[in-house]
């Protein structure tokens, strides 16, 4: 750059080294625009009729493409394309199915047990849009049967947020495929770690990345794993409607699916730990984990999950109403009271006061959504020191 003035070398004078050997760490291309040798290049990568990378909306970053890669491999799909939120994720995906290739909004049939803030996506906003959602009880196969006629999607969760149901998704993909509806997942709760939902026929497979899969609470991002001709819709939608991943979250993201295997191992074993010890206890009306015996769907999980494993969220009824679960989450000294889960730290929240507060409380009572609810998300820390936690804290209630 001899020659140059100083803010044009301070400009141009950093291009990315080549290296000869492999960097041990993904680099981060923190970049939202390329340099194009001539407009007709330009015009080609933007138009897809050459590869390379144009623009951060969308269009292609070598570290959001790196998360991609790995993100297909663990979901056993095509390909992936990774956003800047679950939600985002999650409309994007809804959005080109029900708008049925431009053909006009259609119908997203879905599971009632949904995290708040889908359920929320589903009452307030799609409608609003033309899109209608019927809420059905998706583990009655007859119920999902009638429903589907004519519907854009189905959609639903793996571990259902906050209760963790797990519906029977080989079932339902298989009615769906029937149908030729197509399906959606949310295997948040899940993580890649404990299934692949595209091995029991579903097209979609989407997550909150924020949660287990980033897994420091360091991240909002999403991701959706699907065909490599659906990852080509889905993403000229996205480039249209924003939301896409960027370069330092999908960083930190590589960088925590390095670990997946061995945090989620402990937070399964210390929800599991959680869930059997408090289920012992006469203040605890039930504990929703599918890891117990007792837990309606624990059948199904034993079948679908390749570990045996069932996830690290448990949600626990206390004995009494908002009052108490609040007196309860109030008084755990360990465990943090906070939005989000899969982190390394245990999370606590109330869902009929935060996560599920968009439920009427009459739809809140229906889905089982009891006021005394506590969702736990366990995180890393010794098991023993969280029993200690939990029980102690029940003396306040
Ligand atoms: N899906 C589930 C099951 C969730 O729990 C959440 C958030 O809590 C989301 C999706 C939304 O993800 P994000 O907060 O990354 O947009």
């Amino acid at each position: 750059m001899t020659g140059k003035g100083f803010s044009t070398r301070a400009v141009h004078g950093a291009a990315a080294p080549p290296t000869v050997q492999q960097p041990a760490s993904v680099p981060i291309y923190q970049t939202s625009t390329w340099r194009f040798s001539s407009s007709e290049e330009f015009a080609e990568v933007l138009a897809s009729a050459r590869p390379g990378h144009a623009y951060g909306r969308g269009y292609g970053n070598p570290t959001v493409e790196a998360f991609e890669s790995v993100m297909a491999d663990l979901e056993e799909t095509e390909a992936a394309f990774g956003f800047s939120s679950g939600a985002s994720a999650i409309f994007t995906t809804l959005l080109l199915l029900a708008r049925r290739d431009g053909a006009g909004p259609g119908r997203i049939v879905a599971s009632r047990h949904l995290y708040g803030g889908t359920y929320s996506l589903f009452a307030e906003v799609m409608p609003t849009l033309g899109i209608e959602v019927d809420l059905i009880d998706a583990a009655d196969l007859d119920v999902v049967a009638g429903a589907l006629e004519g519907a854009s999607a189905f959609y639903c969760e793996t571990i259902a947020n906050p209760l963790c149901r797990v519906l029977d998704l080989p079932a339902l993909a298989e009615l769906c495929r029937e149908k030729g509806v197509p399906t959606v997942v949310d295997s948040t709760f899940a993580s890649p770690w404990l299934c692949a939902p595209s091995s029991f026929g579903f097209d979609f497979v989407v997550h909150s990345v924020t949660k287990f899969i980033a897994g420091h609470s360091d991240v909002i991002g999403g991701v959706v794993c699907c065909s490599a001709e659906d990852r080509k819709r889905i993403r000229h939608l996205a480039i249209e409607v924003g939301g896409a991943m960027q370069p330092f979250d999908a960083w930190l993201t590589v960088r925590g699916l390095e670990s997946l295997d061995v945090r989620i191992r402990r937070q399964c074993s210390n929800a599991q730990l959680l869930a059997d010890a408090l289920a012992e206890d006469q203040r605890i009306v039930v504990v929703h984990y599918p890891g117990l015996t007792g837990h309606p769907d624990h059948e199904t999980a034993r079948r679908l999950f390749r570990q045996d494993a069932y996830g690290g969220v448990l949600s626990v009824e206390v004995d009494g109403g908002v009052d108490e679960a609040v007196r309860w989450c109030d008084a755990l000294q360990v465990a943090w009271i906070g939005a989000s889960l899969g982190g390394a730290h245990t999370l606590v929240c109330h869902p009929a006061s935060t996560t599920h507060r968009q439920v009427a409380r009459e739809s809140r009572r229906e889905f089982g959504l009891a006021d005394g609810l506590v969702r736990i998300s366990a995180g890393l820390e010794d098991g023993g020191d969280l029993v200690d936690d939990f029980v102690q804290a029940l003396k306040a209630v």
